[in-house]
């Protein structure tokens, strides 16, 4: 799914004032790497983000989208959605939000949810650890994919 015009605009312009801040170079490149992403709620992969960068930036590389979500990453300006059984997919939505994923065509959608915001995790799971946050992600298969199955 795509989002509006504007709302990407602005989305951007607040991800340039942000790499300004981090102190973080601002190029074309790492405009449309950050655009593409923030334009889709499909949460894609470094593959498929390349694929749309490269139609018009034919001389840009994998590796380079690689780096640069990594780089995007450790700054806190997108996330990364964690599939154990798939390539990393990253989100620039970094609101705080939950994901239904298709166990059979690995689509990842968000869905919202206030009485997930204060879960209740025993003292017992966390052991040593500090809470910094959570994602409950729920596994199943789509509307789609269970219509082909029958
Ligand atoms: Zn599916
Ligand atoms: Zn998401």
């Amino acid at each position: 799914m795509e989002l509006g015009k504007n709302l990407v605009e602005g989305k951007v312009n607040s991800f340039i004032n942000e790499c300004k801040k981090l102190g973080i170079k601002v190029t074309p490149q790492r405009i449309a790497i950050y655009k593409e992403l923030t334009n889709t709620t499909d949460h894609p992969s470094t593959d498929e983000i390349f694929k749309k960068i490269r139609t018009y930036y034919p001389n840009i590389s994998l590796t380079t989208i690689y780096r640069t979500l990594e780089t995007f990453e450790k700054l806190g300006l997108i996330s990364v959605v964690n599939i154990l059984y798939n390539a990393a997919r990253y989100d620039a939505n970094l609101e705080p939000h939950h994901h239904l994923v298709c166990v059979v065509c690995k689509k990842v959608e968000d869905f919202y949810d206030n009485s997930l915001a204060n879960l209740n995790i025993p003292k017992e799971a966390l052991l040593d650890y500090k809470l910094l946050g959570y994602t409950v992600q729920i596994n199943g298969i789509c509307t789609e994919c269970r219509k082909k199955e029958t």
